[in-house]
């Protein structure tokens, strides 16, 4: 039996949005509202949001602007934030349980925040690899797993870029 261990952890706090060619430069955001073709993210007050009722009063809007949002254009460009490696005899056994966690966390993250999200779930090999848009998310799910589940959960963040791999297994 392996003892419980988080590694890495330390670096988790030096997980920034800053450069991050997908995010408009400093001060030239979007101006008004606009709303993305693909997922109806709507972005308004410079943040955006996944609200259908917004989305149905904003699309009537004659100055609306039609845009892809980054987290659209990252998942089309396949270019994500953050990799979680998933592994091992357990994850195989509940891997129901586990995925229902993995998707209640991405739709609450995408409530508050539509641009942090999973882009994409790959199995291969009786290996889980979840790919997100931002490192943070990525992060946020090694924890999770490691408090639900413990196991091994290791998080390496490249130098100088905000891309954040995480393992974990058990
Ligand atoms: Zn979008």
């Amino acid at each position: 039996m392996k003892v419980p261990r988080e590694v890495g952890k330390h670096t988790r706090d030096k997980v920034y949005a800053e450069n991050d060619p997908y995010m408009p430069p400093k001060g030239k955001s979007l101006v008004g509202v606009a709303i993305c073709k693909d997922c109806t993210a709507v972005y308004h007050n410079k943040k955006w949001f996944l609200d259908g009722k917004m989305y149905e009063e904003k699309k009537a809007l004659k100055d609306v602007h039609w845009v892809i949002c980054p987290a659209c254009k990252k998942t089309k460009e396949n270019v994500p934030g953050g990799v979680v490696t998933l592994k091992g005899d357990f994850l195989q056994e509940h891997k129901q349980e586990i995925m229902n966690l993995i998707h209640n966390e991405d739709a609450r993250s995408k409530k508050y925040n539509p641009l942090k999200r999973i882009m994409k779930i790959n199995e291969k090999g009786g290996e889980i690899e979840i790919l997100t848009t931002e490192g943070r998310l990525a992060q946020r799910l090694g924890s999770i797993l490691f408090k639900a589940y413990s196991g091994e959960v290791e998080y390496k963040k490249h130098e100088n870029t905000k891309f954040m791999r995480v393992e974990w297994r058990r």
